[in-house]
């Protein structure tokens, strides 16, 4: 039987535990350091030991961290390896080992016989990069691992560096790759690879599972990873992290990280939902939308688990559009009625096995993931007849061979009175081919903003309290792109 990925967790603790790590929970989707909304990466937690602000209670840890990655919203469905909820495993030296130890570990780890407690991948698929000067992880990997130099991929700082984004520590990493064969892209072959790892083309071939983070140096002032060394950390660290799905899907021979154990069983039932067969040549668009559907269940299950609730910013603004996607998503799939009170106890069920208190906790859970699809079911319902009447009306009076623009007085209205918020509009009169004027729309917001300040003014005497409308203005002006927040400050 193919390594369910609950299994793959525990292999990753027991291992780590046999080299002498102290297993430390996964901390919450709420990020425990306040810069960040959500935690991104498993290092997340032990930030103050990397920096040096705290010292470590303990040498060596492990970890499998839950993350949620917004930047990658884009990327799910359509490439096989991002979610926007996934599970990072670590493991991390405070001034203990250093590279030679972090490079042979996941070597061993990766490559030992599944009998033997390892994850069993084919030596012979596995490639690294390491940063062109770093000539002593190259050594280890030639000469310890024993990995064929055509395999070793030497790259430039500004593609291998980590850094804090300020000076502090940095260093560079060693990422690990799997090859799924010549079926998924052209051969970055002879040393050479004038092409990796950023061609498209290659992309879907050498998957990237494992990065290691040498925290070697000391950096100074300076823009992207143009910086100056200033020498060696006196306590070099050890971060790592591996993407738990993405190994998933790799053993448990599926095309993407949507198709593993504990995503794929929501997919299934979309499917008897909507009478759409999933993969089956018809539509991209539909797998694509089921793949999101998967994942954006999935991530809403576990930030409500975690405490988060919609709301109109922040976190909740997250977790509302996240919701909100899904739920057009399978009304575009065919599928009109409420759809999460059927999927996610699907997707609660496949998440059981590796985090017990969810079923504990779904009575709580599914009020708050339920009664969001309601209230935006609401919204749809009045909010899609005017726009479709409006799309209509601009369609018609736009001759051909032009794009037909809707005006930002109508997406103004849709938006203050019928709370359709501005990147539904836009997503959906594009689904009709159909542009917005959203320049005049932003200008009417910012009007309205002005007034609404100018009549508080107006009202009082002297003293202005403008704090009352700040939450006013963040909500106006609440991101509507995910993309808002940036996760740069662990991007490893
Ligand atoms: P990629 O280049 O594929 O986007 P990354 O370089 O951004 O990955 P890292 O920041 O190095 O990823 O994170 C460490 C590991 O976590 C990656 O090697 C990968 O296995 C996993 N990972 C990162 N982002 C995701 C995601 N959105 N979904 C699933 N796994 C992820
Ligand atoms: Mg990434
Ligand atoms: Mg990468
Ligand atoms: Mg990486």
């Amino acid at each position: 039987d193919p390594m369910r990925t609950a299994e793959i967790r525990q292999r990753w603790l027991d291992y780590f535990e046999s080299k002498g790590h102290t297993l430390v929970p996964s901390v919450s989707l709420v990020s425990p350091d306040p810069s960040i909304l959500f935690t991104i990466a498993g290092m997340v937690p032990f930030i103050p030991y990397i920096l040096g602000s705290q010292e470590a209670p303990y040498k060596r840890a492990a970890s499998v961290q839950k993350c949620i990655r917004t930047n990658d919203i884009e990327n799910v469905g359509r490439t096989t390896r991002h979610g926007t909820f996934f599970q990072m495993a670590g493991n991390f030296s405070f001034g203990d080992y250093f590279k030679e130890g972090a490079i042979t570990y996941a070597w061993e780890l990766l490559t030992s016989e599944q009998s033997e407690g390892g994850y069993g991948l084919e030596a012979d698929r596995l490639w690294a990069t390491v940063w062109e000067e770093d000539d002593e992880s190259y050594r280890v990997l030639t000469e310890q691992v024993g990995l064929p130099v055509d395999r070793i991929v030497r790259l430039p700082r500004k593609e291998i560096f980590w850094d804090t984004g300020q000076p502090g520590p940095a260093g560079p990493c060693c990422e690990w790759f799997y090859d799924r064969g010549a079926q998924f892209g052209p051969d970055a072959t002879g040393g050479q690879h004038p092409v990796w790892p950023e061609d498209a083309a290659s992309e879907d071939r050498y998957i990237e599972i494992w990065n290691l983070v040498f925290d070697q140096y000391l950096r100074g002032e300076g823009q992207g990873k143009d910086y100056p060394l200033l020498g060696e950390l006196d306590q070099k660290s050890i971060d790592t992290g591996l993407g738990v799905e993405r190994l998933a899907y790799l053993l448990q021979g599926k095309n993407n990280l949507y198709e593993i154990d504990e995503v794929f069983p929501v997919i299934e039932r979309l499917q008897s939902l909507t009478g759409k067969r999933y993969a089956d040549g018809t539509s991209d668009e539909d797998d694509v939308r089921m793949r999101v559907v998967a994942d954006h269940v999935r991530s809403a299950l576990m930030l409500v688990g975690d405490g988060v609730r919609p709301s109109n910013e922040g976190r909740g603004y997250v977790l509302r559009r996240l919701i909100r996607r899904a739920v057009r998503s399978v009304r575009l799939l065919g599928y009109d009625e409420p759809a999460l009170v059927e999927l996610l106890p699907v997707s609660k069920d496949a998440m059981k096995a590796s985090y017990t208190y969810l079923e504990d906790d779904f009575a709580r859970i599914s009020e708050v993931v339920y009664a969001e699809e309601e209230s935006f079911r609401r919204t749809l319902a009045q909010g899609t007849t005017i726009l479709d009447t409006a799309v209509a009306r601009v369609k018609n009076g736009t001759a051909a061979g032009t794009t037909p623009v809707l005006g930002g007085d109508e997406a103004f209205a849709l938006h203050d009175t019928y709370g359709f918020p501005i990147d539904l509009t836009l997503e959906m009169a594009a689904e009709q081919g159909v542009e917005v004027d959203e320049k005049a729309f932003r200008d009417l917001m910012a009007e309205q903003k002005r007034r609404a300040r100018a009549d508080a003014l107006a009202k009082k005497t002297g003293h202005a309290d403008l704090r009352a409308y700040e939450s006013v203005e963040k909500e106006l002006t609440a991101p509507v792109e995910f993309l808002g927040y940036t996760d740069t400050k662990a991007e490893v």
